[in-house]
């Protein structure tokens, strides 16, 4: 039996996320293969608008890559398709309540729980912090729906997409940042001294913020006996990549490659997801160098320190509306 720990409901909310093909292609493979057709809201995006320090590094990140086709996604719809065809396949969606037995489970219990990897941690993993990272988010409109925005400021870097009415304006963020942000005033109090978005973006101010974990971390062990991780819960991804969810379903797959007639075998599971883990680290830390020269500033230089060390990152994510 193969048991996933998730909440079991779906998001709510209009958040969008970007992917690109890749993703349609994995959902393909897992049994999603009409994911596409069944979504209401796929906005199409063939270009984004990139403001970030330096040039090296940034063919590694997704957001930057200028010719591939991507979408801005529903994330509610999408996680809804995915619970629907796993439940159809006959795997438990489970809660992680304290009630369930995560010890004395018959069969393959799955942590699908996000950046608190509830279920690992009472295997006894640990939580590997990369990056501390918090995303500030309101609604506004922009003037050029079709092309989303990213610029990097001295104290974080934004992210802008969504239609003209409705686009998702999202500052990311350190801790000591995210404090003095507390209205959609202040925030477009910052907006007020970048120079893309300034000029195209305007921020609902009658509306509210809502403020999530978009912490970097990985899961050291991935996978034991009886269990893996999978998604954000193994490693959680910068938004910066726009691969979070490929990485997720791209995960699965590789945890139904390792679940063989021999039952689950963790060393398969995890050669892969070690490789994609360590490339990552580089990769990220090499974008965010670029910032260090070009601004110099605390944000930038605690990004781009490489935490090699580290037992644990925060067990619930920061997230609300204010
Ligand atoms: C602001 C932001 C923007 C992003 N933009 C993009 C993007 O444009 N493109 C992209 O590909 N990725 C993006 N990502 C990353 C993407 O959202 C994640 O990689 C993806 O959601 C991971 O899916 P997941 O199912 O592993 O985890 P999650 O989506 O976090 O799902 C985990 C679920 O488990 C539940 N849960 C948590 N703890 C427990 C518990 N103890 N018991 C039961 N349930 C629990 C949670 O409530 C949640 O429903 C973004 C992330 C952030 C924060």
């Amino acid at each position: 039996m193969v048991s996933i720990v998730e909440r079991g409901k779906p998001r709510p909310g209009s958040s969008l996320e970007v992917v690109g093909e890749e993703f349609f292609a994995l959902t393909g493979a897992v049994g999603l293969p009409d994911l596409f057709e069944r979504l209401k809201q796929a906005l199409p995006i063939n270009a984004i608008a990139t403001q970030w320090p330096g040039s090296v590094g940034l063919e590694w990140a997704a957001a930057f890559k200028p010719l591939e086709q991507r979408w801005a996604i529903n994330r509610s719809e999408v996680e809804a398709a995915l619970r629907r065809s796993a439940l159809a396949r006959g795997i438990v969606v489970a809660p992680a309540d304290n009630n369930l037995q995560v010890h004395n489970h018959d069969g393959l219990i799955v942590d699908a729980t996000g950046r608190a990897a509830a279920v690992a941690r009472r295997k006894g993993a640990r939580l590997l912090p990369i990056a501390d990272l918090i995303a500030i988010s309101c609604n506004g409109r922009m003037d050029r729906p079709a092309m989303p925005i990213i610029e990097a400021v001295p104290d974080g870097w934004w992210f802008a997409v969504g239609e003209a009415d409705h686009t998702v304006v999202t500052y990311f963020t350190d801790a000591v940042g995210a404090a003095h942000i507390r209205s959609p005033v202040d925030l477009a109090a910052r907006l007020a001294s970048t120079e893309l978005l300034v000029r195209s973006i305007e921020l609902n101010l009658d509306g509210t913020l809502s403020r999530s974990s978009a912490v970097s971390s990985y899961l050291e062990p991935g996978a034991g006996a009886g269990w893996a991780a999978v998604g954000d819960a193994l490693l959680a991804r910068d938004p910066l990549t726009s691969y979070g969810l490929t990485f997720a379903v791209q995960s699965a797959l590789h945890l139904a490659d390792a679940y063989t007639a021999k039952g689950f075998i963790h060393d398969i599971y995890l050669q892969p997801i070690d490789v994609a883990i360590a490339r990552y680290r580089i990769a990220r830390q090499r974008l965010y160098l670029a910032g260090t020269a070009a601004f110099d500033r605390p944000f930038w230089h605690a990004q781009a320190f490489l935490a090699s060390q580290g037992s644990s990152v925060p067990a619930s994510s920061e997230t609300g509306t204010t």
